[in-house]
Parts: structure tokens; sequence; C-alpha cells
């Protein structure tokens, strides 16, 4: 079973008539009803209860899902420094659109994660860049949006291990859409697509791509804390 928790704000869903009609059950109601399965084991939380997310509940959790985008100063720093933490110990999290500039993705990369945007409603095709990635498993060349906020380069992250999807927009511009890092024992994935105005995560290929993300960030073990353990010098034995 892999325990995923969802993080979602949940603001846009109550300022806006406009979001409420595309996401009824707020982004987290949406990403839980695609990956809720036989394996998959579904929290949330929103800006209202984010004080829920303790070292004792990310302990638990083998990945986060993060979506934040008006509301990132209200998160409490105590709790980004958790996540943090608990990625470098081996939990994976998935960061989505607008979470590029939340404080704990900020924090894991050490930049400023800026990009470049305007919204406009252009059209966006998100290539597979990879497609022997994991991630990428199941898409075809690439993922069409009607309508998507325009997100370009230059993106302020470091450079990723993995580029796995280059986004494309009506306008011309392109974008890194799907990044893969690994951070101490942790998996990180960014992924672009997903403006509240639009009914992006309903789109079977994004929904594709976020469960691939979870089983590719899930971990592979866990640290059990941060700190070096002081050593011995090792015997002829091999103690
Ligand atoms: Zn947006």
């Amino acid at each position: 079973m892999i325990n995923v928790l969802i993080y979602n704000e949940n603001l846009h869903e109550q300022h806006s008539e406009k979001v409420r009609s595309v996401y009824p059950q707020g982004i987290h109601g949406c990403l839980r009803s695609f990956l809720e399965s036989d394996d998959i084991c579904v929290k949330t939380v929103t800006l209202d209860s984010v004080n829920d997310i303790t070292d004792e509940l990310l302990d638990k959790t083998d990945v986060i899902i993060w979506w934040g985008h008006m509301g990132h100063a209200q998160v409490p720093d105590e709790v980004a420094a958790r996540v943090q933490a608990a990625v470098l110990k081996g939990m994976g999290a998935i960061f989505l659109h607008s979470g590029h500039h939340s404080k704990p993705f900020r924090l894991l990369m050490g930049t400023s994660c800026n990009l470049s945007w305007r919204e406009d409603g252009d059209f966006e095709r998100v290539w597979v860049a990879k497609p022997t990635h994991p991630i990428a498993k199941g898409v075809k060349r690439y993922i069409f949006s009607e309508h998507e906020e325009t997100y370009a380069e230059p993106f302020d992250v470091p450079e990723p291990d993995v580029t796995v999807f280059i986004g494309g927009f009506e306008g011309g511009e392109v974008f890194r859409s799907g990044l893969c890092y690994r951070r101490g024992a942790g998996k990180i994935f960014y992924f672009q697509p997903g403006h509240e105005t639009f009914p992006i995560y309903y789109n079977p290929d994004v929904q594709t791509v976020i469960k691939n993300a979870v089983y590719w960030a899930k971990p592979d073990c866990r640290l059990e804390k941060l700190d070096a353990p002081q050593v011995k010098k090792p015997g002829k034995d091999g103690e």
C-alpha cells in the first residue's frame, strides 16, 4: 500500500465561483478521485489544516503531492522544513503547477524557482522528452490541453536529473514541464500542468502522469534520521 498525502491550499475554490465550478470537490478531491485505488491510500490536507502535517504523519507518508498558489506565504516555515526533512529521509514529493513557488519546493531546490508566465488561455502540448522514463509510461507523443496558463523559460531551478516533459505553448514559449530530482534519499517530481480555472486534472493523460509519478517517487528506503551516526574505525573482519 502506498500512502499518499495530498496538500491543496483550497483557497481558489473558496474564493472563485469559476474554480468551484471546475473543481466542486476541490483540486484535492479531484486528485484523490483518480489516485485512490487498491494499492494507493489517500489522505488530504488543506491550508486550514496545514498544521496536521506533522513529523508523525510524514513518517507514514510515502509520497506527498503539493498544490498551492495564493497561500504559499501562509504555510508555516516549520511545516515546510518538516516536508524538506521528510524528503531527505526518503519520502517522495510531487509539486504541481504553481507549487513551483511553494516553501518546501524552494527549500528543496535552493533557488528562487521563478519562471515567466502569462494567462491568455493558450493551448499547450506537453511533449514527452524521455519516453523510456517510467513517469511517461502510457503517454503518446504529447499531452494536449486546449487551455492552460502559459509558463515559460527561464525557470530558475537547478539542472534536473531528468527532463521527462517539455511544454510548448500556442504563443511559442517553451517550458521544462516535467522534472525529476533526488534530494537525499527522496525523489521529487515537478509537473507544470494544472492551472485552477481549467479542467486539467480531468485529462486522462495528466492523470496517468501523476499516477506514474506516485509509483516512481515512492521511497526505495527510509533513513531513520538525518544526523550522521558516529562510526568506529573499520576492523579487519569487516565490522
Ligand atoms: Zn496557475
